[in-house]
């Protein structure tokens, strides 16, 4: 028996089916990159439009691969919170029908939990309790993690999130969209003391980030206040390769920073890392080396689990086993629930 999980929050459309063991059967994930591209940035309508074309044939390809009949799956679990509001009702309207047409119970996924729960995959022993940091391109926070449905929000950006700093200074600098990995590659190069750009709320004595002033500090850089033309820059290689070096340390810093602390704060013995900036390589050495020094553990979710997917909906496996299920009449909650 198994479960189909189905995601669709942000602009990635995604299926999969997992068994009870949690052995992913079938998995399918279709992109919109090349569709957010030309605006370097998700528009909510494009990628609702595009969910809606996509879902049938990625819940049919999870299903093909895993070569199981409707009529074995236990339940049909989608990612209902948060996210944007359009992507997310296609999502829960497709799992709601599924429901329906098969008589299958519906589990409503909190999309962040699943984020940390990305961590759980393929091992022997229990996460939690754990520090749970999220980091993408729509949320940057920190979580008490007491078990994989009991997650307590301890802070979180008051602005921009870090995945959507780097998508900002990549435009800026006209690198490729997403920002994330074109700036670290190009950080590769870079001397990341070249330039000294802010560390917002590091010794603020809480778990909040921000880091809309890193973005504007990096962007008088480059031009004039008020100056909103990128095009004409003459930067050599090398001086993007500073800018970003040094942009993505400042990030990084807080990071760090903010983490060891909620982990020594909470007593926790590790922390959990997830989302789509949890891929960078400089991140994970820099958490990596602070694991070591104040001897917590460190786990982060491997790379193709970063960033949206369904197979972290596997979390759904949690709820099927106490049976928390969703009754059809539930709606979307493109908002933060801090407190479930
Ligand atoms: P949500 O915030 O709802 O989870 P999302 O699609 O914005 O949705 P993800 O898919 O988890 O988030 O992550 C995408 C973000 O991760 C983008 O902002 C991208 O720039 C960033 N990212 C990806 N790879 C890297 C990297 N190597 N370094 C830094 N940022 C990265
Ligand atoms: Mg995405
Ligand atoms: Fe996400």
């Amino acid at each position: 028996m198994a479960i189909l999980t189905i995601e669709s929050t942000c602009d990635e459309t995604a299926a999969a089916v997992i068994a009870d063991d949690g052995q992913v059967m079938g998995s399918a994930l279709a992109t919109q990159t090349e569709l957010h591209e030309q605006f370097r940035g998700v528009v909510p309508e494009v990628a609702a439009r595009a969910h809606v074309e996509r879902i049938l044939p990625v819940i049919e390809m999870a299903l093909a691969e895993a070569g199981i009949p409707p009529e074995q799956l236990r339940a049909i679990a989608v990612a209902q919170t948060p996210g944007l509001a359009g992507s997310l009702l296609i999502g829960l309207t497709a799992a709601k029908t599924l429901a329906i047409a098969w008589q299958k119970p519906l589990i409503a996924i909190n999309h962040l939990y699943a984020h940390i729960y990305a961590c759980q995959l393929g091992r022997e022993t229990s996460i939690y309790p754990c520090v749970g940091l999220i980091v993408s391109g729509g949320h940057t926070s920190l979580y008490d993690c007491r078990g994989p449905l009991e997650l307590r929000y301890l802070g979180g950006t008051i602005d921009d999130a870090a995945g959507e700093a780097f998508d900002k200074v990549a435009a800026m600098l006209g690198l490729d969209f997403p920002g994330g990995p074109a700036v670290s590659r190009a950080a590769l190069e870079g001397d990341p003391k070249a330039f000294s750009f802010p560390r917002s709320l590091l010794n603020k004595p809480n778990f909040d980030f921000s880091f809309s002033g890193l973005k504007t500090a990096v962007r008088y850089e480059l031009v004039g206040p008020g100056e909103k033309d990128f095009s004409q820059l003459d930067l050599s290689a090398q001086q993007v390769a500073d800018i970003c070096a040094s942009f993505q340390q400042a990030v990084i810093d807080v990071l760090v920073a903010k983490s060891r602390r909620a982990v020594t704060d909470s007593r926790a013995e590790r922390l959990c890392v997830g989302g789509g900036v949890a891929a960078n390589r400089v991140l994970r050495a820099a958490l990596q080396q602070a694991a070591d020094e104040d001897g917590f553990e460190l786990i982060v979710a491997p790379p193709e689990l970063c960033t949206d997917n369904a197979v972290m909906g596997a979390i759904a496996l949690e709820k099927l086993a106490i049976e928390d299920f969703a009754p059809l009449s539930i709606d979307i909650q493109p908002g933060l629930q801090r407190g479930r």
